[in-house]
């Protein structure tokens, strides 16, 4: 008799073999990470094995096993590296992995019901919350990243500032239109948010920002002034807990009283510097963060979960509830069995979810807060190095100042014009990659262009550090040798 067909495997040892030397193989890769370059390009023979007619046919479990081992996941983004400080995100890491594959197999849907994910998920929003010195009975939800995370806070600041029923209305109910405030170095998902949210980006006032890329009070204080003679509604600042550009806090408690004062909505944007609460030394930096009427922050940055998993936290749960709760007669609670205890899409846009909170479960509790608040002091410590041996050599030049964990900076032989000088650091940023040396990003600081080391890698060591910064030096060297030979 054959069996009935299902997704299940046909020989359940068999696949526990494959799927034991596919763990095998990514723990081997993992603890050999160092010695492999920390990005290559994809060679134009994976990118066309890659493109293949829709497999119609089955094909054995190892045979696709193996096809994706060697293709796709030979040539990783190379954030998992130690010398990876391009844009701001984690470094990974197998436990969360593991969770990840766990949760998977648990399969259960964290849009809510009567079941261990769900209280998982409740506990995890917990520890967080307690982590922000946010009172109990404020309100959060695990999110696909920090865009979504501010994205639903900034929808509960507009509909609770709304003065109408907006979501029945919608924004063409608006006596006046709405006004958010936020600095100039403001993270670019707070204008999509703000376009999603019917307001548009002219809704998103940019605040400027001093030479230590912090928001002017004076100049927000005049902005708010401005617009409520000028016919707007001023309803929320966005304060940067840890700019993306350098890092840069916004002056929080300051914030937190105008806020209270102007009777506006105080949002944080913690998804750089929020967890650095977790390090003893770092968290007076974070002061103020607690008073925030929502707060977003990334677990898959400064705690290496693995994407995806961002949190936003709301002190007011009535108004967390109030902007996204919906009663479905097809979802009615039930009194008892899998529909009894709440929904979690009740707390955001998503209705099926993924079991997030298992990674950020396991992770918490098999390292506790206070590695995780020793490595971000490192990563601090490191990007303190990185600009002591910036400003002690001649070549060298620092762009900002630093608070957390990103350093902006520049090779500056004299004598370039801005545009060479941009060309140059460019060059050196491509190659460094190409060579699989270090991964910088670059980036504009107050019109000043340069690289950016956002050192948010729970593998860097100080070697790397000073290692990366020689190939720069070495690389810029090189490349205006061979400018002036040319000229
Ligand atoms: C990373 C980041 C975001 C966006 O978060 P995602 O997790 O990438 O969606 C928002 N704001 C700041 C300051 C960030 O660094």
């Amino acid at each position: 008799m054959t069996a009935m067909e299902t997704l299940d495997p046909a020989d359940w040892g068999e696949f526990s073999r494959i799927a034991h030397r596919a763990v095998d193989r990514a723990i081997a890769r993992t603890a050999a990470l160092r010695d492999r370059p920390v990005w290559r390009p994809v060679p134009q023979a994976v990118r066309d094995s890659l493109r293949q007619p829709l497999p119609v046919a089955p094909t054995p479990l190892d045979q696709v096993v193996d096809q994706a081992w060697d293709t796709v996941l030979d040539y990783p983004m190379g954030n998992t590296h130690p010398r990876f400080w391009m844009w701001y995100m984690g470094a990974s890491s197998l436990t969360g992995a593991l969770a990840d594959f766990l949760a998977a197999a648990d399969g259960s849907n964290l849009g809510g019901g009567n079941h261990a994910a769900a209280d998982c998920e409740r506990q995890v929003i917990d520890w967080l919350r307690q982590i922000m010195g946010f009172p109990e009975g404020a309100s959060g939800t695990l999110t696909s990243g920090g865009s979504v995370a501010n994205l639903i806070g900034l929808t509960v600041a507009r509909n609770r500032m709304a003065g109408v029923d907006l979501r029945e209305g919608g924004v063409a109910a608006l006596p006046r239109p709405l006004r958010f405030y936020a600095s100039d170095q403001v993270h670019g998902c707070h204008q999509k948010a703000l376009e999603l949210l019917g307001l548009g980006n002219r809704a998103l006032r940019r605040v400027p920002t001093g030479p230590d890329c912090r928001m002017d009070m004076a100049a927000l204080a005049q902005a708010i002034a401005e617009d409520r003679t000028g016919g707007w509604q001023p309803a929320c600042v966005i304060a940067s807990a840890g700019t993306v550009n350098t890092g840069a806090i916004d002056p929080l408690p300051a914030l937190a009283d105008l806020c209270r004062d102007q009777g506006l909505w105080f949002h944080v944007d913690g998804c750089i510097g929020a967890l650095a609460r977790l390090s003893p030394r770092h968290a007076p930096l974070l002061d103020g963060i607690e008073r925030a009427d929502s707060l977003a922050l990334d677990p898959h940055k400064s705690l290496h979960v693995p994407f995806e998993a961002g949190c936003v936290l709301v002190r007011d749960a009535a108004a967390h509830l109030g902007s996204f709760a919906l009663h479905s007669e097809y979802l009615d609670p039930a009194l008892r069995g899998i529909a009894a205890g709440g929904w979690l899409f009740d707390l955001g846009v998503q209705t099926s979810r993924g079991f997030r909170a298992l990674k950020v479960w396991m992770m918490l509790r098999e390292h506790g807060t206070a590695r995780f608040g020793r490595i971000i002091g490192r990563n601090i410590d490191q990007a303190r190095r990185m600009a002591d041996r910036i400003d002690a050599h001649p070549r060298l030049v620092r762009l900002s100042p630093v608070t957390l964990d990103i350093v902006c900076f520049r090779h500056d032989p004299g004598g370039l014009d801005p545009a060479a000088l941009a060309a140059l650091n460019g060059e050196i940023m491509m190659r460094l990659q190409e060579q699989g040396v270090a991964a910088f990003s670059d980036t504009t600081v107050h019109g000043q262009h340069g690289l950016r080391a956002a050192i948010c890698n729970h593998r860097t060591t100080d070697e790397d550090i000073d290692a990366a910064l020689a190939a720069v030096l070495r690389t810029g060297d090189e490349l205006t040798a061979t400018h002036a030979r040319s000229a």
